[in-house]
């Protein structure tokens, strides 16, 4: 396993749509072991492949609470497959956006399907904290950030923000450091 380097916008990639994964073989079990420890490194509650610069169909989740022992979720080629009509208001935030959070308006719940890592399908009916992080994950593989989803004077504030971090070595890593894991939702 390995920590690998999370993509930090306004990297390109994190555009990209990743490709749906066609055999859960020894490559991908590799992948999900650097997802997890990567994503409780950062530390974070949800990553998508392509955070790590891989353009595959795979999330990882974790929302258990600090004190309660580690609940490790895997989502390869995961889908909503159903939206509620009410929506709901959270605050979003993303390990590819560090230190920024924003409000974003999402349905409250879905049913989202996908494999598992043996293969075998699932359909979960989620809502609240796992509606949102799945619908922010599944975002990723489509190459959508949460900041999409916000105005658009905002956005463009951010990217203003993220592009000229790059441009003076990318935004300081001991921001990043010191708060609570659920805002980073991954
Ligand atoms: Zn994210």
């Amino acid at each position: 396993m390995a920590v690998r380097d999370i993509l930090i916008l306004p990297d390109k990639r994190l555009r990209q749509k990743s490709e749906t994964v066609k055999a859960i073989d020894k490559s991908v079990r590799k992948l999900v072991d650097d997802m997890f420890e990567t994503m409780y490194a950062a530390p974070g509650i949800g990553l998508a492949a392509i955070q790590i610069g891989v353009p595959q169909r795979v999330v990882t989740m974790d929302l258990a609470k600090k004190d309660e022992p580690k609940q490790p979720q895997v989502f390869i080629n995961p889908e909503v497959v159903w939206t509620s009509p009410e929506t709901a208001v959270n605050e979003e935030g993303c390990l590819s956006i560090p230190e920024y959070y924003e409000e974003v308006t999402r349905p409250k719940a879905v049913r989202v399907k996908y494999l598992d890592l043996d293969g075998k399908p699932h359909e979960v009916d989620a809502a609240d904290l796992l509606a949102t992080c799945l619908q922010h994950e599944i975002d990723h593989i489509n190459g959508v950030l949460f900041i999409d989803h916000i105005s658009k004077l905002k956005r463009d504030m951010v990217m203003k923000k993220f592009k000229k971090a790059a441009k003076h070595g990318g935004p300081s890593k001991a921001l990043a450091e010191d708060k609570e894991p659920s805002h980073h939702i991954g």
